[in-house]
C-alpha cells in the first residue's frame, strides 16, 4: 500500500526533516523490506543527509542556489521558476531505503528530507514500504 503523507511547506526554499512522519508507516508494514519516498513534483525533492545540524539544510540550499542562479532559464518566461525544476532535477524526487525489524537502517546521521524549491506550498509525499 502507498501512503499519502502531506506536509505544508513555509519559505520559498526549506529543508524539512519528515523522518518522524515516515518511521510509523515502516513500522506498522513490520519485518524486512525497502521503503520508497517520492515526491510526485517537479519542484521538490527528497534527500537523505545530516539531521544533526541545521546548518546542513541551509548549506545545501544556498550551494544549490550558488550553482543554479534565479531569473535566467527559458522556463522563466512561463511561469518564472525555471531554477527551481533545475535544483529539484539535480536533487531528485525519491530516496530507498531498506528496513528491517520495521526500522528504516538509517545510519545514526541521516535524516529523510523533503527539500521545497518553489513553496510555500503543500506537498504530498509519497512512502511505500513492502
Ligand atoms: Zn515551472
Amino acid at each position: 500500500m502507498t501512503h499519502e503523507v502531506l506536509i505544508r511547506t513555509q519559505g520559498k526554499t526549506q529543508v524539512l526533516d519528515i523522518t518522524e512522519e515516515i518511521a510509523p508507516i515502516v513500522q506498522k508494514q513490520g519485518g524486512e523490506g525497502v521503503c520508497c519516498v517520492y515526491v510526485p513534483h517537479a519542484t521538490a525533492a527528497i534527500v537523505i543527509n545530516e539531521n544533526a545540524d541545521p546548518n546542513i539544510g541551509l548549506d545545501l540550499l544556498d550551494a544549490l542556489a550558488a550553482l543554479v542562479p534565479e531569473g535566467k532559464w527559458r522556463h522563466d518566461r512561463i511561469d518564472d521558476n525555471g531554477a527551481a525544476h533545475i535544483k529539484a532535477a539535480i536533487l531528485g524526487p525519491g530516496e530507498t531505503i531498506p528496513y528491517r525489524d520495521g526500522r528504516l537502517l538509517l545510519g545514526r546521521w541521516q535524516s529523510v528530507m523533503l527539500v521545497e524549491l518553489d513553496g510555500p506550498r503543500e506537498r504530498t509525499v509519497l512512502v511505500r514500504a513492502g
